[in-house]
């Protein structure tokens, strides 16, 4: 080989190292390059995941110190509660399900303070027996037995009442208890102690106040007696007086005493009467009466000032209501006397109706009475004020007017007694409409049958010529089932007139042909044999008034529906002038007493016969063998004024009168005297009226006769209580002073035995107000 061979040999494996060199140099390189970014690569993703550990380090630590914040406030709220509710004037307690205590404030601990045993583990009957065993609480007016067994009962009742605890202290707790989360009872002790005291503060000066309403009523009470014995003189002697053959004017002064004296007493009625409800001393005593007959009363009391008027007074009675009720009968006839009283008061046109209606379930019936009327009204802004104490309406219409104000207050405190309800209804210048309902039991008295009316009566007609007269007949009559026809006039009813009327009712004094002119019309027309019943508010026939034999009974206005029925049972049962053979035979009233003459044909010298006036009126006494005794009457009255009194009251009657100065002197007579009634003064020197009739019914149970003679009590005093103890004593009933001749001559009347004669010739008192007090 060659040099050069060697030399080109030697170039070629240079050259090829070099380029093996260079290969493995840029291989070298690539492969750093690759190195470097991976190492860049690597250092990047440690810094990702140191951020990413440094991140969840940083969440971490954050949740931590959350955690730490939330318990913290946890903490921080609960100690904030405890403090509050440790801080709180009230006791507060909570127990589990299982009745131990899970923790109380320092209020409840404080009532057992000492008394390691109370902390939360104790239970509630534990707490019980220590409240009681340490004489924490005191039991009054339980025993400490019954009180734990009550404290027992409650842990087990889930909402027990709240708890009033009285401690040894005399400090009062209110104790409620409610139950809490999941079976816990929490209780909660408030202190009442203030509450207590002020109640009792109340209560003692409630009492007093009531002392003091006591003392006032007892004063109205002295001041009424010392009032109404000298009226007895004033009003007595006035009536007396009024007697006697006056001048005009001498008649004149003597009415204004009497009527003054008893616009006096009405007003100091009202007064007591009022004082009396305001001291809670007004009693009800309820009695079986007769609704129908006290509204009929009251129409008839203030008859006497609707005919001063231009207007009528009605009576609407429901036909189908029972009518014997069970109330106060006396009260009921004070309110309906004040409604109807004022509705005629002022009504100066038109009429008055008092409308009963109601509802009966045969053991209780609700009674609606409204006493309408068309007077001058209330104006509306007034009304709602009506009922209240001494409220009258203010306007110059009404201060014509006399009155107290006081009427409706008394009325619709009594008809709260009664547990009913008032109320008014009224338009100024057209009128009003004062009414009330109250539920009262029905009496067990047989009720008249109202369906029990005669087959033959179908139809009948009425004659009058105010429309709400008729409207109520028409009513009534439609109920019955019968027929009517309604006319206005005499002269109508002519026109109308036909075989199928089986009864003819119609009002006395109509415009153009009064009620006894058209009965005689009509018989002269040849309807004889239509009995012909007269409505009347004056029912006693003028004697000379020719055409009075063709009515066949007369009908007192407001007619009744007892009357009404019994008019009609028998008028309409009955033929037209059959023979008179039973004339004056007496016709029986339901209750089976004598009540008055009936005849077919109307008498010629008593004339028809009437129905509703007053039955009992000693006005139309019975008749009696003329040779019998005169009445004996023993009156018992220590004052001397007041002997004369009733001597001039009684002057005029056939009797035979004695006094008794005192009680004794009383007993004495009686024995001796042996008198059909006696009047017995209450307060007498020496023994008392009660004391002394005790000693007549002891006299008279002594004879063992049965006889019972009726002794009124006469009295001044009028208050509450008064009443009931006079009636225990065995006095039969009770009159106040002043004493006025109708009522002495009603009692008189009244009592008038069998042996002897009539004592009375007809009177009638004058007022109503008189009336009332009857
Ligand atoms: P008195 O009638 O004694 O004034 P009341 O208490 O009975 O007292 O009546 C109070 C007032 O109510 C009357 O003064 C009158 O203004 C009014 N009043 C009562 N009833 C009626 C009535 N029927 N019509 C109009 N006003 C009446």
């Amino acid at each position: 080989m060659t040099l050069a061979d060697k030399l080109a040999e030697e170039r070629r494996a240079r050259l090829a190292a070099e380029r093996l060199l260079e290969l493995k140099q840029t291989e070298l390189r690539a492969a750093n390059e690759k190195l470097s970014k991976h190492a860049l690569n690597l250092s990047r993703r440690i810094d990702e995941t140191r951020a990413e550990v440094a991140h969840v380090r940083d969440e971490n630590l954050k949740f931590r110190t959350d955690l730490d914040v939330a318990n913290e406030k946890v903490e921080l709220a609960e100690r904030r509660l405890w403090h509050s509710i440790q801080t709180i004037r009230d006791g507060f307690a909570f127990f589990n399900s299982d009745g131990l205590l899970i923790g109380a404030n320092a209020a409840y601990l404080a009532a057992f303070e000492g008394i390691e045993e109370v902390k939360p583990g104790i239970s509630y009957g534990r707490i019980a027996e220590i409240l009681i065993d340490e004489g924490i609480v005191n039991p009054d007016p339980m025993t400490a037995v019954e009180w734990l067994g009550m404290m027992l009962a409650r842990r087990h009742d889930p909402k027990p009442p709240p708890l009033v605890l009285r401690l040894w202290d005399d400090t009062y707790f209110r104790v409620l208890e409610q139950p809490g989360y999941d079976g816990d009872r929490v209780v909660t002790s408030l202190n009442i102690t203030d509450t207590v005291r002020y109640e009792e503060e109340l209560k003692a000066a409630r009492y007093r106040a009531e002392a003091a309403n006591r003392a006032k009523s007892a004063f109205l009470a002295n001041m009424s007696h010392e009032i109404r014995t000298p009226m007895n003189g004033v009003v007595g002697m006035a009536e007396l007086l009024a007697e006697t053959t006056l001048t005009e004017d001498q008649r004149l002064y003597a009415e204004t005493i009497r009527n003054s004296g008893e616009a006096l007493l009405v007003i100091i009625n009202d007064v007591l009467d009022y004082s009396k409800i305001e001291a809670d001393k007004l009693q009800l005593h309820p009695e079986p009466f007769d609704l129908e007959r006290s509204i009929h009363d009251v129409a008839m009391l203030l008859q006497p000032s609707v005919r001063d008027k231009d207007i009528r007074l009605l009576v609407d009675y429901d036909i189908f209501l029972p009518t014997r009720l069970v109330g106060d009968p006396g009260r009921i006839r004070q309110i309906l006397t004040n409604l109807a009283g004022n509705a005629v008061k002022f009504t100066e046109k038109g009429h008055v109706v008092i409308r009963v209606t109601g509802r009966n379930d045969n053991r209780t019936c609700t009674i609606h009475i409204a006493v309408e009327d068309t007077g001058i009204g209330i104006p509306a802004d007034q009304i709602e004020h009506i009922f209240g104490e001494f409220n009258q309406v203010e306007s110059e219409m009404n201060r014509q007017f006399e009155g107290t104000g006081l009427g409706l207050a008394i009325t619709h405190r009594l008809i709260d007694m009664m547990g009913g309800t008032p109320w008014v209804e009224s338009t100024e210048g057209q009128g009003s409409c004062f009414g009330f309902h109250v539920t009262l039991p029905v009496a067990s008295a047989v009720e008249a049958d109202p369906a029990s009316l005669p087959q033959r009566l179908k139809h009948a007609m009425i004659v009058d010529d105010m429309p709400v007269n008729r409207q109520i007949l028409e009513r009534r009559l439609a109920q019955l089932g019968v027929r009517v026809t309604s006319c206005a006039s005499g002269h109508e009813a002519l026109a109308q007139m036909d075989e199928s009327v089986d009864i003819v009712l119609s009002d006395h004094h109509m415009p153009g042909m009064d009620g006894v002119v058209l009965a005689e019309t009509m018989r002269a027309e040849g309807w004889d044999n239509t009995p012909f019943v007269m409505m009347s508010s004056n029912p006693h026939f003028d004697k000379d008034q020719p055409g009075r034999n063709c009515v066949q009974a007369v009908l007192q206005k407001p007619v009744s529906r007892r009357d009404l029925l019994q008019v009609l049972s028998i008028e309409a049962a009955q033929e037209v002038n059959a023979p008179c053979a039973d004339c004056p035979a007496a016709l029986l009233r339901p209750g089976g007493t004598p009540c008055i003459q009936m005849r077919r044909q109307a008498c010629a010298t008593n004339g028809p016969p009437i129905f509703g006036d007053g039955c009992d009126s000693p006005s139309r006494p019975a008749p009696v063998p003329p040779l019998a005794r005169r009445m004996r009457v023993l009156a018992a009255e220590d004052n001397r004024t007041n002997q004369l009194l009733f001597e001039k009251m009684v002057k005029d009657l056939d009797i035979e009168l004695t006094f008794a100065g005192n009680g004794a002197e009383a007993v004495e007579k009686f024995a001796s005297f042996a008198p059909d009634i006696v009047f017995m003064d209450i307060s007498m020197p020496g023994m008392d009226g009660k004391e002394a009739t005790c000693r007549i019914r002891a006299l008279e149970a002594q004879a063992g006769t049965g006889a019972h003679v009726p002794i009124v009590a006469v009295t001044a005093h009028a208050m509450e209580g008064d009443a009931r103890s006079i009636l225990d004593a065995g006095l039969d009933e009770y009159l106040t002073k002043p004493l006025r001749k109708a009522q002495i001559l009603d009692r008189i009347a009244g009592s008038c035995p069998a042996d002897a004669r009539a004592p009375i010739a007809a009177f009638e008192p004058r007022t109503p107000k008189a009336r009332a007090a009857l």
